[in-house]
């Protein structure tokens, strides 16, 4: 039992031997790790091994800490970006330090950045590689590859701001936090109401604005709340009294599923009292389309309200409305040497016949008009020409009744029909005589949208 065990000779010298080379090892090991070791206490960053820098605090290596942390990289003595206790040489962006957030490229501190850079979700105006988390106002940048004026908040890019801001060419109106090239109207600021061209301060407008709350005069760029006098717009004088104009409130008429065989004569009654107004045009009669151009001369304003207003067909898909509408849109500039950026949904976007055909398609509609920069309106005022009446006494009631309600009044109006036609020289002649201000809608125009129900 005992010679169990008995080493033979050979068995203690591979003992032996073995012994030997794990003292060497842990030599080797002790050398090798007491080499790249940083001196306790140390906090920065120290090459542990080939490439890798590590990032100790107080002599422990910390695999916890990203951020900015001092060191040798490369030879190189410099702040760095740390991602999980090591130095990340891929990372371009912010990284946090103890004075602030820095900009980082490539992992390496670069103090010649200025410009907007992201951490997460967020965009930082950064100042020569540091975020100027002082700085409140607007700045010129690239922000998810767009270049233009942005508002920034404590040195981050606010993009909920909706409202008025001073820039290096003046007064612009941002949304979402971003110069709104698309915005022409008024917006308040600081107890003056200023109007904007394309987002910024227009000081050589002078004429009628509209917003929710009236309509106004405007002069150098702003409200014009002393003045108490006349103005001309579009071609029709209307009176100003403290810087309203007419009785405060807007009218627009609107005419769709023309042009047909009474658009000659309604243009000639919008013609004698100088108003303008809205069509919301289709090719359905073929042998009227010339009147797209005549609409589009005396200054009224176009709008698609698709070409073939088939619902079966429209309504079928989403591809099959865009098609339908890109038609209209090539009709109408072919006859009048623009596109139209306003439309209309047929039976507006509050239809439910559009169910019958696609579910759930104006929905879409709507979401997809927005992306492609079209305005939609719909009405808030009924002419009743739609099925109601066909009397056009009954129509001019239902105008004037209608309009007393809102600052804002879209009108209803269907110019394929003469009792609707006939009904306009006594119902425009009324308006004006109340102090409404007829205008055509434009992107000013503050939009007039039904509930989606589908
Ligand atoms: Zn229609």
């Amino acid at each position: 039992m005992e010679k169990k065990y008995e080493l033979t000779t050979r068995g203690r010298y591979a003992v032996a031997l073995g012994a030997v080379l794990l003292v060497l090892a842990l030599c080797f090991g002790f050398l090798a790790f007491g080499e790249s070791k940083p001196p306790a206490d140390y906090t920065g960053i120290w090459e542990s091994h080939d490439k890798h820098w590590v990032y100790y605090e107080k002599g422990e290596p910390d695999a916890d800490y990203t951020g900015a942390a001092e060191g040798t990289v490369n030879k190189q003595q410099g702040t760095y970006y740390v991602e999980n206790g090591e130095v990340d040489l891929t990372y371009t962006g912010l990284g946090a330090s103890e004075t602030g957030w820095l900009y980082f490229n490539r992992g390496v501190l670069d103090n010649t950045f200025t410009g907007f850079a992201r951490t997460g979700d967020d965009w930082y105006w950064v100042k020569g590689g540091t975020v100027d988390q002082s700085f409140t106002g607007t700045k010129s940048g690239t922000i998810e590859g767009e270049t233009t004026w942005w508002y920034v908040l404590d040195g981050k890019a606010e993009r909920t701001f909706d409202g008025v801001a001073k820039t290096k060419s003046g007064l612009c109106y941002f949304k979402n936090g971003k110069l709104d090239q698309n915005y022409s109207g008024i917006k308040f600021l600081d107890d003056t109401w200023y109007y904007f061209s394309k987002g910024k301060q227009d000081k050589n407008y002078k004429g009628i604005s509209t917003n929710d709350k009236g309509v106004w005069y405007v002069q150098n760029g702003k409200v014009d709340f002393g003045y108490t006098g006349k103005v001309t717009h579009l071609g029709r004088t209307y009176k100003v009294k403290d810087g309203v104009v007419g009785n405060g409130k807007a009218v627009y008429l609107t005419f769709d599923d023309g042009p047909g065989q009474y658009t000659g004569q309604l243009l000639g009654i919008l013609d004698h009292h100088k108003v303008k107004a809205t069509f919301f045009v289709t090719g359905f009669f073929k042998n009227y389309l010339d009147c797209l151009e005549r609409e589009a001369k005396a200054g009224h304003t176009i709008g698609v309200h698709t070409y073939t207003h088939d619902y079966a067909k429209v309504y079928n898909s989403e591809k099959d409305y865009w098609q339908d509408f890109e038609q209209m849109e090539n009709l109408i500039q072919q006859h009048t040497g623009k596109r139209a950026i306003i439309f209309r949904f047929p039976g507006g976007s509050g239809n439910t016949i559009s169910k019958k055909y696609s579910e759930g398609i104006m929905t879409k509609l709507v979401k997809e008009a927005d992306e492609k920069g079209y305005i939609y309106y719909d009405w808030n005022v009924l002419s009743g020409d739609a099925g109601e009446t066909k009397d056009s006494d009954k129509i001019y009631k239902n105008i004037v009744k209608g309009c007393a309600k809102h600052t804002h009044s879209v009108v209803l109006c269907h110019d394929i029909h003469e009792y609707t036609v006939n009904a306009m020289d006594k119902t425009i002649a009324k308006l004006l005589k109340q102090g409404y201000v007829l205008l055509p809608l434009d992107e000013s125009t503050p939009t007039c949208h039904q509930n989606v129900n589908n």
